[in-house]
């Protein structure tokens, strides 16, 4: 298939918000809002984004606006007015200090991010590699740590404001191909970022090649929303094609080559460069696997999940999970209850056929592993969550029940009262074996069953 001419991509950071010609069509206090917030958490986004996926005219209470540009709401309202006057004032100190303690409140390290699952090589940790459940890595390419446009959720959001979380990513494969030899356990690698697909592909090479030298490595994954938010870079980039080639070789190994597609709203698949970009990654033999986070204000909706899997299975793409929100940044802005989040999952899933009825959710991506809200039981007094562990950081608990006192406003593992947490995570090993210790979420009692 011969690819369209190349479009320039372009994003403006949140320094430059005020050349969008869109924004500038915005109300002054609207503006002056969305510069505030954007002084403290990551803002990015590119023309593609601008131009072809936000309905301006529903601003602001278009999802894909919501998706993207900050809210005042994301601050608490001190933390906001505090920042709107240093910035008036132009006492620049006194503002970096601010914008540093507001950062340091919202949970920049969810889950132990930068360090529970660093694994060790010769006694010393493995840069840009974690490794939590038995099968599984996350790599993270030090090229990867940027988006090409950033979610104004984003769970990762500490590493795109130089937090040290930058300095967790590797250049260097060999130690990577060293640990993967030493833990033939490792199937599956997860190469992730920030976005790997910002790479050119000359540089994702140098991570994917290595790979294909390991035999027991047998999925090589990537986690990424450029086909939502930039799917030129399937499509016409200079080096659109030399990425399908790659995925090819991948497939081509005998190994399976999987996108880890992030799409939160069916918008994002609507337009026709979107759906030419899944259908060229398929023609390699690569999948496309759908996941995204539960997002209030942006995708709470059953029908906007139902809508977004039948897209989704119409370009002959897999729902895979929808998420909860994670404890971190402006959670308080996005995140919905569990109650609600397994009405939304329930309703959408009874909307769609058997194919579109794939993704798992709503999924706790928590630090013992990956804890399904399965449902409410009982009644009165007896009313339960029943969560199930989908993966988990020691094998043995992958399929567990779990029952958790009922909370009509809890968001979180770490609201929720479950007895025999302490002990589930304190007795639990991680993916290589090792015993792992302090997982418990602050707060939590877990009462384990099964
Ligand atoms: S694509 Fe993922 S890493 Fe990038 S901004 Fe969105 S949530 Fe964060």
């Amino acid at each position: 298939m011969r690819s369209p001419p190349s479009v320039k991509f372009k994003a403006w950071p949140g320094g430059r918000l005020l050349d969008i010609p869109q924004v500038q069509a915005l109300a002054p206090d609207h503006r002056e809002a969305i510069e505030t917030v954007a002084r403290v958490l990551p803002f990015r986004v590119n023309r593609y984004v601008v131009d072809e996926l936000i309905d301006w005219s529903a601003a602001p209470d278009d999802p894909i606006f919501r998706l993207t540009f900050p809210d005042r709401r994301m601050l608490a309202e001190q933390d906001f007015e505090a920042v709107r006057s240093l910035v008036a004032s132009g006492d620049s100190e006194r503002l970096k200090a601010a914008v540093a303690g507001i950062r340091a409140r919202l949970n920049p390290h969810p889950a132990g991010q930068t360090t529970a699952n660093v694994p060790e090589l010769d006694g010393e940790p493995v840069q840009g590699l974690q490794h939590k459940y038995r099968e599984t890595v996350l790599l993270f390419p030090s090229a990867g740590q940027t988006c090409h446009t950033y979610c104004s959720y984003c769970f990762r959001w500490a590493q795109f404001i130089g937090d040290a979380d930058l300095r967790f990513a590797t250049r260097q494969m060999e130690p990577v191909v060293r640990y993967l030899r030493a833990h033939p356990e490792v199937t599956d690698v997860l190469i992730t970022g920030g976005d790997p697909m910002v790479m050119k592909t000359r540089v994702l090479r140098r991570y994917v090649e290595p790979l294909l030298d390991v035999p027991s490595v047998r999925t090589v994954r990537i986690g990424t929303k450029s086909v939502a938010w930039w799917p030129n870079r399937f499509v016409t980039d200079d080096d659109a094609d030399d990425a399908l080639r790659l995925f090819e070789e991948v497939v081509a190994s005998g190994r399976h080559m999987a996108l880890m597609a992030h799409y939160s709203h069916a918008r994002e698949l609507q337009p026709a460069i979107a759906q030419q970009a899944v259908r060229r990654i398929h023609a390699t033999g690569a999948v496309v696997r759908c996941q995204a986070p539960l997002i209030r204000r942006v995708n709470d909706d059953a029908n906007a999940w139902a809508e977004l899997w039948r897209a989704q299975v119409a370009v002959g793409a897999t729902p895979y999970y929808m998420f909860v929100e994670r404890d971190t940044g402006p959670r308080g802005w996005f995140e919905v209850p569990l109650a609600r989040a397994v009405r939304i999952y329930r309703e959408a899933t009874a909307q769609v056929g058997g194919l579109a009825r794939t993704a798992r959710g709503p999924v706790m991506s928590c630090k013992p592993g990956k804890l399904r809200v399965v449902g409410v039981a009982g009644a009165g007094r007896d009313k339960r969550f029943v969560l199930q562990f989908l993966q988990a950081r020691d094998p043995a608990n992958v399929g567990r029940l779990l029952f958790a006192t009922w909370d009509a406003r809890a968001a979180w593992v770490d609201h929720l009262t479950i007895e025999g947490w302490d002990e589930l995570t304190s007795t639990s090993t991680n993916g290589g074996g090792r015993r792992a210790l302090h997982l418990a979420e602050g707060g939590s009692h877990v009462r384990l069953f099964g």
